[in-house]
C-alpha cells in the first residue's frame, strides 16, 4: 500500500498536472518493507513509485483521516493517482520551514499515528496461547521430517496437512501473495525462501523454517534454522549464537524496559561474534494482525523505542549472517540471500510480556 502524502498548498496542483515536483512518500507497512527502507519512509518522486497492492484495506486509510490540512492520496499502479479527501485534524507543530523537511515530518506523523500499540488481554493471551502451540508442534515435526533428500515443497505440504489437521489456517500462504505455508531458507538465504518441488535439502545445509497460523482470529509466528547433518564448525556456531541473541532479546521483554533493550542484548550477542545482523528485516508485535506494532529491530536505532508493558505481545526474530549484513531480494520477489552468498541464520518466538517478565508462547 502506498499513498502521496502531498501538503494542502500543493494540492491544487496535484496530482494530474505536476507529478515530477511531487515528493512521494511510500509507507510500507509489512515487516520486511518497514526495515527495507529503513524506518519506513521510502522517499521516491514522480510516478515511479512501484505496486500499490493492498493487504490491508480501507481501515488503515480511515487512519489517516485524522490529519488536517494534507491532503492524502492513494497511490496506484502506473501513473494514475487516486485522490483522496482532504482531511481534518491539527497538525499545526508540523509546520517546519523547510518544504522537505515538513513532508518527512508529516509522513512519520502518519507513521506515528498507525504505530498504536495493541496490548493484549488475559483472554487473548489464552487464545495466542493455542495459536502458537500449533505452530510450534508444526515446526517440531517440520524438523522432524527436515532430511537429506527431502525437497522443500514435500515440507511445506507436511506442514499445510498438519494445519488443517489442527484446524487452524497459514498465515502466510497468501499474504501479500506469498505462495506457500512455511518460509524455507537454506544456507545463503535469509528469509521468505518459496518452496519448491525443485529445491532438495542436503548434506551440510542449513534450512531455515519460518511459520505462522492463525487459529481463532490469532497469530502465531516462529521460526528456527535446522542443521541437515553434518555443517561446518562455524556454521553450527551461527545457529547456536543465533538462537542464543534471540533468548537474550526475550529476557529484556519484561515491563519497564524499552522494545530497544530487546534490540541492544541481541545486537550484543551477535556482534561479540562478529555476525552481520541483518538490518532490512526485523522482529514485530503480533496479535490479529500478523505483523503489529511495535517493530523489534535486531540492532539499536534512534531512541529507545516504547516502554514495554505487560499484554505486549512480540514476535522476536533475529536474522544473522556469518557475514555480511547486506542482503538482497532475488527476482522472484520474495527470497532474501545475504550478499556475499555466505550462510544466515534465523530464530523466533512469539513471546507475551507478563507482570513477571517474558513468557515464550512457541515452545512446546
Ligand atoms: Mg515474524
Amino acid at each position: 500500500m502506498e499513498f502521496l502524502v502531498i501538503p494542502q498548498k500543493l494540492r491544487n496542483r496535484c496530482p494530474s498536472t505536476d507529478h515530477e515536483s511531487i515528493i512521494v512518500f511510500r509507507l510500507c507497512f509489512c515487516d520486511c518493507d518497514l526495515r527495507r527502507h529503513g524506518s519506513t519512509v521510502h522517499t521516491v518522486t514522480g510516478p515511479h513509485a512501484g505496486r500499490s497492492d493492498d493487504d490491508f484495506g480501507a481501515g488503515l486509510f480511515e487512519d489517516f483521516l485524522r490529519f488536517e490540512k494534507f491532503f492524502i492520496a492513494k497511490l496506484r499502479v502506473g501513473n494514475n493517482y487516486q485522490c483522496g479527501p482532504a482531511v481534518k485534524l491539527a497538525v499545526g507543530h508540523f509546520f517546519f520551514s523547510s518544504f522537505v523537511s515538513r513532508l518527512e515530518i508529516i509522513a512519520w506523523g502518519l507513521i506515528e499515528c498507525l504505530r498504536m500499540i495493541q496490548l493484549k488481554s488475559a483472554r487473548e493471551i489464552e487464545i495466542m496461547k493455542g495459536a502458537s502451540k500449533i505452530v510450534a508442534e508444526i515446526l517440531l515435526e517440520l524438523r522432524e521430517q527436515c532430511r537429506e533428500g527431502v525437497t522443500t515443497a514435500d515440507l511445506d505440504r507436511i506442514a499445510e496437512e498438519l494445519i488443517q489437521k489442527k484446524k487452524a489456517r497459514p498465515a502466510f500462504k497468501g499474504y501479500r501473495g506469498f505462495p506457500a505455508c512455511v518460509c524455507i531458507s537454506i544456507n545463503e538465504e535469509v528469509v521468505h525462501g518459496i518452496p519448491s518441488s525443485k529445491r532438495i535439502v542436503q548434506t551440510g545445509d542449513v534450512v531455515g523454517l519460518d511459520f505462522g497460523v492463525i487459529y481463532d482470529g490469532y497469530y502465531g509466528d516462529a521460526a528456527m534454522t535446522v542443521p541437515i547433518g553434518k555443517i561446518r564448525p562455524e556454521v553450527e556456531n551461527l545457529l547456536k549464537i543465533t538462537e542464543q541473541s534471540l533468548y537474550r532479546g526475550i529476557e529484556q521483554a519484561r515491563p519497564g524496559n524499552f522494545i530497544s533493550d530487546i534490540s541492544a542484548a541481541i545486537q550484543r550477542c551477535a556482534e561479540a561474534h562478529h555476525f552481520g545482523i541483518v538490518r532490512e528485516f526485523c522482529g514485530h508485535g503480533i496479535g490479529r494482525s500478523l505483523h503489529e506494532d511495535p517493530p523489534v529491530l535486531n540492532y539499536l536505532q534512534n531512541g529507545k523505542g516504547p516502554k514495554i508493558k505487560a499484554g505486549l505481545v512480540l514476535a522476536i526474530e533475529p536474522m544473522i549472517n556469518l557475514g555480511t549484513e547486506k542482503v538482497k531480494i532475488l527476482d522472484d520477489g520474495w527470497t532474501v540471500i545475504t550478499l556475499d552468498g555466505r550462510p544466515s541464520a534465523h530464530f523466533e518466538h512469539t513471546i507475551a510480556v507478563t507482570p513477571d517478565g517474558p513468557e515464550i508462547l512457541t515452545r512446546v
